[in-house]
């Protein structure tokens, strides 16, 4: 027995691995004072080597504090379980890792059954629907383009006469709003797409259908509707969206489709009653894609993209891969992968079932409202300090935003805001109402009828922030108001807070 006296008694054995040994002289390392910017000559101990990758994460920031972000930061210890068994697990390897694959098809039939994905033709010869587990979804949304580009194509060769390879060199065109986020950015460098945007209106965020329609031309491979645009969490108007491309297409005999980007909304919209359809309800949305890392409250980087069926759609970025006793595709832009994605977003559908989900979506918003009344109470000399800009309480992501009202002629504005809260170890997010043009390279206003000039800042509601925290979040907010009235008064001096108008504009890359 390891706890009989006469084995304590006996002296340990002094350590035979020499690595071992020198990790025990933590206060005499030698290479504390060393920067990594090669590999090291020696190897080191464990926890030494363990010690020096893990001390770049004490530099981070407390991410629970984080409201300028939509990344998740609830993990149980179930889940931190199941995402290690599944970093072992790659799946790539489908001879080997069969079942988690099948785990992955689950996942997917979960997720494409939430967005009432009618059950293709092809689910009794694959077992899934047409989809994919991703990393996030930038790689869904690439996906869900790259398909209707492909599939515009094919409408184009066929209506010219033309052959693949002819049709290969055609350039689509895809509408989105100027508020798009970054990933779309990455549709349009990186795969050829010229984008068209529409700027919508101030405190709408959603493109006017109308604009849409006047848009749309024979080069328009598809139509992306946002639910829940990251700015301020609006759904898109994805019915009126499919309505005018349905009306334009039986017009001009087009094929135009609809991808709805719900990276935020997808695992919020299916547990809002108020909401009305914005999924594959709809006969124009084709593909569908979301985030788990966000509402979908999974702790790693996870993402989907649903498509509403194979033919003419997924099948034109399928690469077929033959595994022991079985056939399978591959839709994703890399094969390989930890399964710790979907194993995860399995864990926490299983774990919350719908009910979880939906308490935990009211519960969000109700914190969102609570914040969201705290802003609307404060005024300034009679005037309301913030103007609203936010979706309101219900039928839109639990996100809070506004921009402080411009008759009140503040020496501030939201982005010195953001820099004073940071002070109370907060972060909202505040940003200027601009853009980059993707292939342009040009920086142009945001909103239809709002300068470039102008900011804004918001709160994102993720699951952690409690009322305990909500609480002190509208307190340090008030704070920081306080503050800046004060310095711009002259009673403080600002230290160099105050920054240059129109430095920092939007990069659209907000996770
Ligand atoms: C966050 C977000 C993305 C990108 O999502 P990742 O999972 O970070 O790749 C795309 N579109 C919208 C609307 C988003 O909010």
């Amino acid at each position: 027995m390891s706890g009989s006296p006469s084995k304590r008694s006996r002296m340990p054995s002094p350590p035979q691995d020499p690595s071992r040994q020198a990790s025990m002289q933590y206060y005499s390392s030698t290479d504390t004072g060393s920067s990594i910017s090669s590999m090291p000559p020696a190897g080191m101990s464990p926890d030494h080597a363990m010690r020096r990758v893990t001390e770049y994460s004490l530099l981070d920031f407390k991410p629970e504090l984080n409201t300028s972000s939509y990344v998740n930061v609830v993990q149980e210890r179930e889940e931190q379980e199941v995402a290690l068994a599944g970093l072992r697990i790659n799946l790539a390897d489908q001879t080997v890792y069969p079942g988690s694959f099948n785990l992955h098809n689950d996942t997917v039939n979960i997720v494409a059954r939430l967005w009432n994905c009618p059950e293709p033709a092809s689910f009794k010869e694959y077992g899934c629907f047409s989809g994919a587990g991703t990393v996030g979804s930038t790689e869904a949304c690439l996906l869900g383009g790259l398909c209707l580009k492909f599939r515009w194509r094919a409408w184009m060769a066929q209506r010219g006469g033309l052959s693949k390879k002819e049709a290969r060199k055609l350039q689509p065109n895809v509408i989105i709003s100027t508020t798009f986020q970054a990933a779309w950015e990455k549709l349009f460098k990186y795969n050829d797409v010229d984008p068209i945007f529409i700027a919508p209106r101030v405190g709408c965020f959603c493109p006017d259908p109308e604009d849409i329609r006047a848009a749309i031309d024979e080069n328009t491979a598809g139509v992306v509707a946002v639910l829940g645009d990251h700015y301020a969490g609006h759904y898109h108007d994805v019915a009126g969206i499919c309505k005018v491309v349905r009306e334009v297409n039986a017009a001009k005999g087009y094929q135009v489709a609809v991808h709805v980007d719900a990276a935020s909304g997808g695992f919020v919209a299916p547990f809002q009653e108020e909401v009305p359809a914005w999924d594959f309800r709809l006969p124009e949305v084709v593909s569908i894609s979301a985030s788990g890392h966000k509402f979908g409250e999974s702790c790693v980087g996870t993402g989907f993209v649903v498509w509403r069926q194979r033919e003419n759609l997924s099948d034109h970025v399928a690469i077929s891969v033959s595994y022991l006793g079985g056939k399978g595709e591959s839709f994703t832009l890399n094969f390989s992968r930890p399964a710790s994605g979907p194993m995860v977003q399995l864990y926490k559908f299983l774990r919350l079932g719908t009910e979880g989900y939906r308490t935990k979506v009211r519960a969000q918003m109700e914190t969102a409202k609570f914040l969201r009344d705290g802003l609307k109470a404060m005024t300034h000399k009679g005037l309301p300090r913030w103007i609203m800009i936010d979706g309101g309480d219900s039928g839109c992501l639990p996100v809070v935003s506004a921009y402080l009202n411009p008759a009140l002629k503040l020496a501030y504005d939201d982005i010195d805001f953001q820099h004073i809260v940071a002070e109370h170890h907060w972060y909202v997010s505040a940003y200027a109402m601009s853009f980059h043009h993707p292939v342009e390279e040009t920086t142009l206003p945001l909103f239809s009828d709002a300068p470039a000039t102008g900011t804004m800042m918001r709160i994102v509601v993720k699951s952690n922030l409690t009322m305990v925290l909500a609480r002190n979040l509208l307190s340090s907010m008030t704070e920081a108001i306080e503050f800046l009235d004060g310095a711009s008064e002259g009673y403080l001096d600002l230290h160099g807070t105050r920054r240059g108008k129109g430095t920092q504009h939007h990069t659209g890359h907000v996770c």
